[in-house]
């Protein structure tokens, strides 16, 4: 029997964002990390590099036990990061003023600002509501359940030829592993989008491959809102992102460095891709026409239904009630 040959990665280190933007549109992947063409950058991204930076140092080096916490002022501190922050990484790109109004950029400010002080806020919360709940015995269990184990962990895999960066591991009460993903979006909703859902079973895997020990849940904690939406992992999310990176791998290698290999996918989001031709870019596609998510239905009256329906509501009837035939 002649053994399978092993499988191996294509040239390129992924991470999960790429993942993403591969599965997003294979084309604006060519272009984004094959190509390597410019993209325009916005104030979005800037700010999220901030926030992780700052919350980063809050745990990992600012504030490591409950007394340094309790006599070191954290709302203070994190103000002063925060500015010192946005003139180091922000008011010096002059040209962000260009891309962005007076009146965006003032307004994503204040949302930063709010967004840091809500962050201490909420774990000052938590330390006072779990004693008082008696869901522990003393702020300084209560510490240990908030307080991260690691913040900006680098997960690798040299096999899958793969990188991540993990922003919290936390440990629980029996000694379980969860980690998160700090999110500094507006983007929310009652469901975990799918680019999300796949980045964080790749951080479960590539976490499970370094460390030997598999992560209870993995969750995305959406900073402006201090809500959290996890996934429970198992060998299932573990196999589904192993076959997705693989994936990935394998799509590169087949299509190599030709542009027409990496498939265009028409979409809404195109309009804001910074490779469509309409934005200056490469990109041709044909934008698909707009359609409604909901059509709009008439109201029906309840006349309008028993019209519809009478026949077949005299007919459910007979069956139900044979008696009355
Ligand atoms: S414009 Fe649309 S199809 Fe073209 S690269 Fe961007 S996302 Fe893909």
């Amino acid at each position: 029997m002649t053994e399978e040959p092993k499988w191996t990665p294509s040239h390129m280190r992924l991470s999960p964002s790429k993942i993403n933007t591969y599965m997003k549109c294979p084309r604006e992947f060519y272009y984004k990390y094959i190509s390597k063409l410019p993209e325009k950058k916005t104030i979005h991204l800037f700010r999220g590099t901030l926030v992780h930076k700052v919350l980063e140092n809050l745990f990992k080096n600012k504030f490591k036990s409950l007394p340094q916490w309790e006599k070191g002022g954290p709302a203070i501190w994190i103000q002063g990061e925060f500015e010192k922050g946005w003139e180091e990484k922000i008011a010096k790109h002059k040209w962000l003023w260009e891309v962005h109004t007076k009146e965006e950029m003032d307004a994503m400010y204040i949302e930063t600002e709010q967004l840091l002080q809500n962050f201490v806020q909420s774990v000052n919360k938590k330390l006072t509501e779990m004693v008082k709940w008696k869901i522990y015995k003393s702020k300084y269990q209560a510490w240990n359940a908030v307080a991260p184990k690691y913040a900006e962990r680098w997960v690798k895999s040299h096999e899958y030829a793969i990188v991540g960066v993990i922003d919290v591991v936390c440990n629980d009460f029996d000694g379980g592993t969860t980690l998160l993903d700090y999110k500094t979006s507006k983007r929310y909703g009652p469901y975990l989008p799918e680019e999300y859902y796949r980045q964080l079973i790749i951080y479960a895997f590539l976490y499970t491959l370094e460390m030997g020990e598999m992560p209870n849940f993995v969750g995305v904690n959406y900073l402006r809102f201090d809500d959290t939406f996890f996934v429970k992992i198992s060998q299932t999310q573990l196999d589904e992102a192993k076959d997705l990176i693989k994936f990935v791998h394998d799509a590169i290698k087949e299509r190599e460095e030709h542009e027409g290999k990496y498939e265009q996918k028409p979409q809404n989001l195109c309009k804001w891709c910074s490779f469509y031709k309409g934005n200056g870019g490469p990109c041709d596609v044909t934008l698909p026409k707009w359609e409604p998510k909901y059509k709009r239905k008439s109201k029906e009256t309840y006349k309008d239904i028993d019209s519809k329906f009478k026949g077949q509501i005299e007919l459910d009837a007979q069956k139900q009630f044979p008696e009355f035939d």
